[in-house]
């Protein structure tokens, strides 16, 4: 079996942890642009952030054998900061337009704010003329409310549903997320959000149409392996090796798309080096 983790913050994790994801059979990994944890004070230190992900994790990720592609926005805690936020939004165009960003996010709502709908409304109208993917982010308290409002902004503005992923799903949303026709994101975790039995119960009711799997490991007590872990309790219980497959390889590549993707072929070794050809190239784009 060969994955993908589709949501992983590997800036904050270890090279234990890719060496693991690497052992467990993870080719490629998206990790979308977050919040730090702590506030930022200037616009400045996301633009070395958003380069970060971009070119230093994608070499750190190559070095263990995992190709790296990211996605990019302001997330919406700090949409709240409003001249932060607007710097943020003129600099992003220009990341979003580079190889190895993959979709736009995590957007979403933190404190349901005037500000944080003004921020999500211009990422998404950056997205929409670029016929790229959002990456929608759906808060632990009040999910259901929260789903449903960005699913509504997201159809108002004209976003085809097929384009968009409302993350961290659980059986209180998913059914209303695939009946409107977008994708569903399902973050396994060890405490919160959902355990493998969990997902494993989505499973057995909606199967893998328009359906993601990811760990969304970050600076909390995560674990990278879950997606790993939750395929291995699935085939456990009798489920089909074939769709596990998709569920955790080519389901990521239809979302994000194959070009935007561009992962080595079917069962062709990934070459670290090339990769970090790439990554002094992206650097020499950049140099100001
Ligand atoms: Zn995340």
């Amino acid at each position: 079996m060969r994955y993908i983790d589709p949501h992983i913050h590997c800036y904050s994790r270890t090279t234990d942890d890719y060496e693991a994801m690497y052992l467990a059979g993870v080719r490629a990994v998206v990790e979308p642009s977050f919040w730090l944890g702590q506030p930022r004070t200037s616009a400045g230190t996301f633009r070395d952030y958003f380069h970060s992900i971009l070119e230093f994790e994608r070499a750190r990720a190559a070095d263990f054998g995992i190709t790296h592609r990211c996605t990019m926005g302001l997330n919406p805690k700090e949409s709240n900061n409003e001249a932060l936020a607007e710097e943020v939004l003129d600099m992003l165009p220009e990341f979003l337009d580079q190889h190895g960003v993959v979709a736009v996010g995590e957007l979403g709502f933190d404190e349901i704010t005037a500000a944080e709908e003004k921020a999500l409304r211009v990422q998404i109208e950056m997205a929409v003329a670029r016929d790229m993917p959002i990456l929608v982010h759906t808060p632990h308290r009040d999910k259901a409310r929260g789903a449903i409002l960005l699913m509504d902004i997201l159809e108002e503005m004209g976003v085809s549903p097929d384009k968009a992923i409302i993350d961290h799903s659980t059986e209180e949303t998913t059914k209303a997320i695939l009946d409107r026709g977008f994708w569903a994101g399902h973050t396994v975790y060890p405490q919160t959000k959902l355990t493998p039995e969990r997902f494993a119960n989505i499973y057995q009711e909606f199967g893998i149409e328009r359906m993601l799997l990811n760990s969304s490991a970050d600076w909390g007590k995560a674990d990278p392996l879950l997606v790993v872990k939750s395929v291995a309790l699935l085939e456990h219980r009798g489920a089909d090796p074939a769709t596990l497959q998709r569920l955790v390889w080519d389901n990521p590549i239809e979302f994000f798309g194959a070009e935007r993707m561009d992962l080595p072929a079917n069962g062709e070794a990934f070459d670290p080096v090339a990769a970090n050809a790439t990554h002094s190239s992206l650097r020499k784009d950049f140099a100001q």
